[in-house]
Order: structure tokens, then sequence, then C-alpha cells
């Protein structure tokens, strides 16, 4: 620091801020603009009242923290530029905005803070028309907004500054290179000012990782209130106590489509209704739920989208509706919508569940099955196999569970799993079906072995698979071995699992529903569903963070592996579910195809339709 900087600092501190708060600011000065815009024009606080108490806690003496834990569509990113030009304009100082990716500050760079400052003639007087400026770096009178992604160390860890502004902390990595985490970082370069703001925003994640909800609980921990107008009373607007109707649209693959015709919010003192547009126009207030934050300078909000003028409640419930039953897509809804983590299903009751709840099947494919796949895992001194039935919205019947003794570069393992392609699964009319697909793990030390033995084997549906231990892209990866034309599938095992967990601790027979035989053969046995739940989601410190980590509970793991692979074999293809019905369960007209005196398939074989 020259001597220079270290005068300005030293004045920074003793300088008194302007009165204006960051509301009065932006209603006096701000214009929106920006092709994204839903609004353009002079900025209006009112607009979304809630709004007000966040900016202007930036302006509020004797506050450092500000954290906003924030569904989307809030208006989130307009609430740190007003921040931002009030201080430009009324109390400059050296800044840092941090968002998670390069690509990120580049598009608010150019997209909203640039045309932001020239609308607003304030701030494009004291930018000098943005000649000094770059699409990482806004220069003005006394001060300066650095701009950088998380993942960027030496962004990070450049000049000190007054004012730290951190977006969507949530989508930050773990690490930003290898120096850690990139909060820290980043808060460390506010430590020489007295009065420094910090802000954090984001939509959260999973309530055991998320940095928000962790900056959340430390704060004040602020509710937006509407009043009742029949009490009197205020309470925050909660998904649970949005009472809405539907009327079923249309249904695909034993999955309903709802309209959500209406919804109302029930007020949880007086258990009385009101409707949206009045409990958005009613009076609000914040209320702190952890008040004693005050005194350590830290003010914290949460917003859900029931209560943003951009968004309606019957969209809301629809979102909800089409999620529910996919934990992926429930936590997203979570996340994006009501602006909370999200929890995972606690587990450890599962196993004892599910081996009680076994039932008799009226046949060795019970009714409702319309598919079958197979997973296999291969380990170092024999192959574990799992059968699955498969029925509409991924009703699944658990069919067989065994080990094949064996490794996988003998050829004696290869004819036991010829025996599991080949074999007839006999349904309750007589007719009888094989698998589909089947997914054998190729990840050990087999790989070329369980290459070369899934080709030769490949108008049989088997196919070579791989896991890919990261937590984001798509369940199911088709892959080409170039040259030899062998076809093979990258997994993205963690997606996965979590699937196989959520749907496990499903209770009620329908979609996603897991039945297992009580058969005592079929290997359906208390270690089976104790191998099923054998892993979690732990939290794990790592370089000063808290990340997620899969963990065993159970050392047997293979049954949670096979089933994975089982429903993937049966996701990872688009399977017309009304033929295989009409193949299995319909008229005479399919067995007349049968001897039309074309190559014959087996009677009843329906991996006809499946095509890679
Ligand atoms: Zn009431």
């Amino acid at each position: 620091m020259n001597l220079l900087e270290l005068g300005r600092d030293i004045l920074n501190i003793f300088r008194p801020p302007s009165d204006e708060s960051v509301s009065e600011w932006a209603d006096h000065y701000r214009q929106i603009v920006g092709k994204s815009a839903p609004e353009p024009g002079p900025w209006h606080t009112d607009r979304a009242p809630y709004q007000k108490e966040i900016m202007d806690s930036f302006s509020q003496r004797g506050i450092h923290d500000i954290v906003v834990m924030s569904s989307a569509q809030m208006g989130k990113t307009d609430m740190i530029m007003n921040m931002m030009g009030r201080m430009m304009h009324l109390n400059p100082g050296p800044s840092l905005l941090v968002m998670p990716a390069e690509d990120d500050v580049a598009n608010f760079s150019k997209e909203r803070l640039t045309p932001t400052i020239e609308a607003t003639p304030v701030l494009n007087e004291i930018t000098f028309g943005g000649k000094n400026s770059t699409i990482t770096q806004v220069n003005f009178n006394g001060g300066f907004i650095s701009m950088t992604g998380a993942m960027s160390p030496g962004g990070l860890k450049s000049r000190p500054v007054e004012n730290l502004f951190m977006d969507e902390v949530d989508g930050y990595p773990a690490s930003a290179g290898v120096e850690g985490d990139p909060v820290s970082l980043a808060r460390k370069r506010t430590q020489n000012f007295a009065f420094a703001k910090r802000v954090f925003t984001s939509t959260p994640t999973i309530k055991a990782t998320s940095r928000i909800y962790r900056e959340f609980l430390r704060g004040t921990q602020e509710e937006w209130e509407p009043t009742c107008k029949h009490c009197g009373k205020h309470s925050k607007v909660i998904f649970d106590d949005i009472c809405f109707t539907k009327q079923e649209t249309a249904e695909n693959n034993g999955v309903k489509e709802y309209e959500v015709t209406s919804a109302r919010w029930q007020c949880p003192k007086c258990k009385e209704f009101m409707e949206e547009w009045e409990v958005k126009r009613a009076h609000a207030e914040w209320v702190a739920y952890n008040p004693k934050a005050l005194k350590r300078g830290i003010r914290s909000f949460h917003l859900n989208a029931f209560l943003s003028p951009w968004a309606s409640w019957t969209d809301e419930c629809k979102k909800f509706l089409d999620s529910k039953d996919d934990p992926e897509m429930l936590k997203t809804f979570y996340n994006l919508e009501l602006g909370i983590p999200f929890e995972y299903r606690d587990t450890t009751a599962i196993p004892d569940a599910l081996y009680m709840r076994r039932e008799h099947y009226n046949a060795e494919v019970p009714n409702g099955v319309l598919v079958i796949t197979i997973g296999i895992d291969t380990q170092g001194n024999r192959l574990e196999y799992e059968v699955k039935g498969w029925g509409r919205g991924e009703e699944s019947w658990g069919l067989e569970y065994g080990v094949l003794p064996g490794r996988a570069d003998e050829p004696e393992v290869w004819e036991m799993v010829d025996d599991l392609l080949d074999r007839q699964w006999h349904l309750e009319n007589g007719r009888t079906m094989r698998a589909a697909v089947t997914f054998m793990d190729a990840g050990g030390n087999y790989w070329d072995d369980v290459m070369e033995q899934c080709y030769k084997r490949r108008h049989r549906h088997i196919y070579p698979i791989k896991g890919d231990n990261k937590d984001t892209g798509p369940l199911v990866r088709h892959t080409k071995n170039t040259g030899k034309g062998q076809n093979w599938f990258q997994l993205n095992v963690y997606v996965g699992k979590r699937a196989v967990l959520h749907n496990a601790g499903i209770t009620e027979p329908g979609p996603r529903y897991m039945h297992f035989p009580d058969d005592e053969d079929k290997g359906y046995d208390e270690q089976y569903f104790r191998g099923l739940i054998s892993e979690q989601v732990k939290l794990v410190k790592k370089k000063g963070v808290y990340v997620e980590e899969w963990v065993k509970i159970y050392n047997r793991n293979e049954a949670l592996d096979v089933n994975n692979y089982a429903r993937c074999a049966f996701k990872g293809f688009k399977i017309n579910l009304d033929a295989c019905e009409q193949k299995l369960y319909g008229e005479k007209k399919i067995q007349k195809a049968d001897t039309s005196g074309k190559p014959k398939k087996p009677k009843g074989l329906i991996s006809s339709g499946i095509r890679v």
C-alpha cells in the first residue's frame, strides 16, 4: 500500500457516510435498463417493498454483514446494484464483487452494470463515461469496483477493499485454485476497514453444505411478514400455508400432470384465508428471529417466491406438483422457489421397513411390470446382479438378487451371464419376457474383459458401464469407442444413488415405489436391505470448508450399486411403455406377428423397441 492509498484509507475511516439511504438514493437516481429488465424506467422501491430494509441495511450504521438467502426472481441483482450505486456516488471506496465464474462476471458487467451506470447520470459523471473502466473493473472518483470469479485466487487476493459483494455464494467452488475457501479469502480483504460492508447473497443449495444458509444463521434471520386482514397478526408466508386446488390434465407413463386452478394463503394464526393480491398488498414488516445478531452487526434476510411481485402462486404450486416425486427436481424447487436449503431424507430406518414390507407376488413377474432390466456389479471374485421389473411412473419390482461366483476374465462366469440374459421370466397370464437392457460394471480391473464380452453379446443389449463421481450432469451418457464400435455408458453415480435412496423411502405404492418379494429364494434378505441403504452423504471439512462426501454406513454396498445400475438401464433409454403393455398384456395381434415368417423373436421378448 503506498502513502496515497494509506491516506485515502485513513480518510475513508473517518469520513461520515451520507445520510441518504440506499432505497432513497435508488428512488432518486436509479434507472432500470438492460435487455433482461422486465420493467425499464425509473426505479421504485415500492414495487417490491421487501427490498427497502435489505438495501438500507447497507447504509445502516453498525451493520457490516448483510445476508440475503433468497429464491430466484426477487430482484437480488438490482438490490446489489443499488447498494453499489449509492456507494459509488455518496460513500466511495475500494470494492470487490465476486461471482461464481468469470463468465458470470463478464455478463453482469456488460449487460447489467455498464448500461445501468450509463443510464444513471450521477454515476455516468463520476465514472468519466466509462473511459477508465474495463469489463472487470469500474473506476470512479474515490474508489473502484473490481470484479472476479470465485475460481480465481488472484482476483480474491488483490488489494484491500472496504465493500465486498459476494453474489451466489452457494455456486462457488470449495477452493479457489489451491488457495482455499473463496469466501474466507475475500473476507480477509476487508479486515483493514473499520466500516467495511460485506454483502452475501445466494439461492441456497443443500442444507448441510450451504454457505448462504450458514451465513443466514449467523445473522438476524429476518422474515417478511404480511398482516392478516382477519386477525391483524403478522406471519411469514410459507408454502405449507398455501392451499391450492388442482385439476388433472394428462397422464404420461403413469405420471399425472396437473393444472393449478386456484391458490390462497391460510393465516396460521386464525386459519382464515386471503387471496394472493391481498397478501402481496397487505402491510408487512421484517421480523427478526435472532435479534441478538444485531449487536454483532449481522442482518440476514430470507425471501421466497410467494412474496415476489414477479411470480404467481398458481405457477409456484404447479412447479411443486411437477417436481415433488423427483429428489433432484424437488431440491431445485426448494432452492429456487422456496429459497430454503434442501435436506435429503434420513435413511437410517429404511432397511428394516423395506424388509418388513416384502410382499407375495402373484407370479414371478407381478402385474404392473412392463420392462425388465439387470444391473451387474463386477467384483474380484464374483459378479453380483439384480433383476428388476419396471412399471409406469418408475414403480419397480425386485425380481431376483444373486451372486455369480468367478472372475470376469473366466469363461465359466460368462456362461452364467448368458443364462441370466436368456432367462424367460413368467407373467401371471402365462406369457414370458426377457431382460430388455443389462448394465454391467466395467470400471474395475476387468475393463477389457467386460468390454469385449459385452460387445460379443451386444445383440442381447448388455452394455458396459463406468461410474462417474461428479455430482452434476446427466444420469446416463452414451459413449462409443471409435474404431471398435463398442458402445458403453457413463453413469452419474451420485445422482443415481440419491434417486435410489429417495425412492427407497417412498411408502405409498405408486410412482417410484419399490416392491420386493417375500420369497426366500429371491435373495432379498436382511443383508440385501442393509446393502441397499449402505451409503450416506456426510459432511467433511476440507481446506476450511465443509463439502459433501459419500460414506459407507454398511460395508457391503454392492446392492446399492447394482440397484442403481439396473435403474440407469431403465432410465437411459426411451422406452415405449404403451407398446410394452400391449405386447405383454394385450390381445392376440402381437402373437400373430410372431408367425409372419420373418426371423422369429422369442415370444414376449420386448427388447425390440430399444435402440442405442
Ligand atoms: Zn389471521
